[in-house]
């Protein structure tokens, strides 16, 4: 099936007479006939449902159509997309290990990695993804366990060179984990270009409309832990799991079904079914959606390059845009978020946002309606201004992600709050 088609057919299969709709499964437990059978589905839990905190009906329909759509072989959907990004490093880091980020990803995974992951033993190092394979090879230890980037980075707008990072990660016997937020499976599939883990904020375009915040780790299967052999916590007995050894019991799903049944067994950050239904309802429309976004942020990409109150535009669809090369090679389409540098800095940046009349003013994107935010008052707000300069921020910054209006009021919108500058 193409990606149209499983966006509405993958992950729920009704059978006669069966609804149409997937149910929302408002239960937080399953019934057996005896104790023997709930013994049996503890024993192994991929056999049968136990409880809502690690696996429901609902939220596993719409883990396998996320899952087909970016071709793994399993996912797992997460209250948020920072517990996503948290959880798929937990489950091959613990204290003592340490992993490398380019620096280029969102202000949230920034805190996470360098300061709260830092406080549980966990470090981070950071790489600028322009750095050459030597210095890039430079920065792995012993200890380094993994690679991650993002697709399309928010707010800077860098693609991430996904190939060459895999082949430097594999080199070092580690997998590559992306951030595919931005692009979705729909522009971007990260593991036709050597990525191991995909993970996802599904409150962006996946949801679009607002109404629910969600993550979601997908697994491709293909990278092979045991080969690698640094990574005990999936080839070795986990004493947590009456000794199990996800490898041996899991094969190529060893990774997503270890965090499933260690790690959201132990922090139960599982979305409920009402928000995984109004999740689904979003990735119905997903493949369109994305094709319009594309073209109405390109006609506005355009139309702002145009004007003189703009220092510059940054979107990768630009033939202009120092990423195009990248764009063209990885995304079949730029998303709809485009980041722009307004001419005098903070006061004329935040004057601009202030006189838009359509766009909201809001700490989101990737919505179905068009919205700003200024990143370096609100979402990089905590960052020192090295490192906003390091995920590629300035003042006169604003993010402006393009929604599903019609272009040309978006873009009379614009002009009239650009109109307002000096
Ligand atoms: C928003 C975002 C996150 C965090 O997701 P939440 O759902 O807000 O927790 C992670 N990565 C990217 C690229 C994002 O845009």
């Amino acid at each position: 099936m193409k990606d149209e088609t499983k966006c509405l057919h993958s992950g729920y299969h009704p059978k006669n007479s069966e609804p149409r709709v997937v149910p929302i499964v408002q239960s937080t437990t399953f019934v057996y006939d005896s104790t023997e059978d709930v013994a049996a589905v503890f024993d192994d839990p991929t056999k049968g449902l136990i409880y809502s905190r690690f696996a429901n009906p609902t939220v596993m329909a719409v883990e396998d159509k996320i899952n087909e759509l970016e071709g793994g072989i399993g996912a797992m959907c997460t209250t948020s997309g920072q517990a996503a990004s948290l959880l798929s490093v937990l489950n091959i880091c613990q204290a003592g290990d340490s992993f490398i980020s380019t620096s280029k990803i969102y202000g949230g995974t920034i805190n996470l990695f360098a300061f709260t992951l830092k406080k549980l033993g966990i470090e981070c190092i950071f790489v600028n993804p322009e750095a050459s394979d030597e210095e890039i090879n430079a920065a792995f230890k012993p200890n380094t366990k993994l690679v991650f980037g993002e697709t399309i980075a928010n707010p800077a707008l860098d693609v991430f060179d996904i190939e060459r990072f895999a082949g430097i990660a594999h080199a070092h016997k580690v997998p590559l984990i992306i951030d595919n937020t931005f692009a979705t499976p729909i522009l971007c599939k990260p593991f036709e270009f050597g990525a191991d883990i995909v993970i996802h904020s599904t409150t962006k375009y996946m949801d679009g409309h607002a109404v629910q915040g969600g993550g979601v780790i997908v697994d491709s299967g293909k990278f092979d832990w045991e080969a690698s052999g640094k990574f005990p916590e999936l080839t070795e007995p986990d004493e947590s799991y009456h000794g199990i050894i996800y490898t041996k019991s899991y094969g190529k799903a060893a990774y997503i079904l270890k965090a499933r049944m260690q790690l959201m067994r132990d922090f139960g950050a599982y979305p409920a079914a009402n928000s995984a239904f109004l999740l689904n309802l979003g990735l119905e429309t997903l493949a369109v959606r994305m094709q319009r976004y594309c073209e109405n942020a390109l006609t506005v990409a355009k139309y702002l390059q145009s004007s003189d109150k703009i220092e510059s535009v940054s979107y990768p669809g630009l033939e202009s845009d120092p990423n195009h090369a990248l764009a063209k090679k990885y995304l079949k389409g730029s998303s709809g978020v485009i980041s722009l540098v307004i001419k005098g800095g903070r006061s004329n940046a935040t004057k601009f946002m202030d006189s838009l009349k359509l766009a909201s003013n809001e700490v989101h994107v990737a919505d179905i309606r068009t919205c700003v935010l200024h990143p370096a008052s609100e979402t990089h707000r905590q960052l020192t201004d090295e490192q906003l300069v390091a995920a590629g921020i300035n003042g006169g910054m604003v993010r402006l992600s393009v929604g599903l209006e019609n272009v040309e009021d978006i873009i009379a919108d614009l002009e009239s709050a650009l109109s307002a500058l000096d």
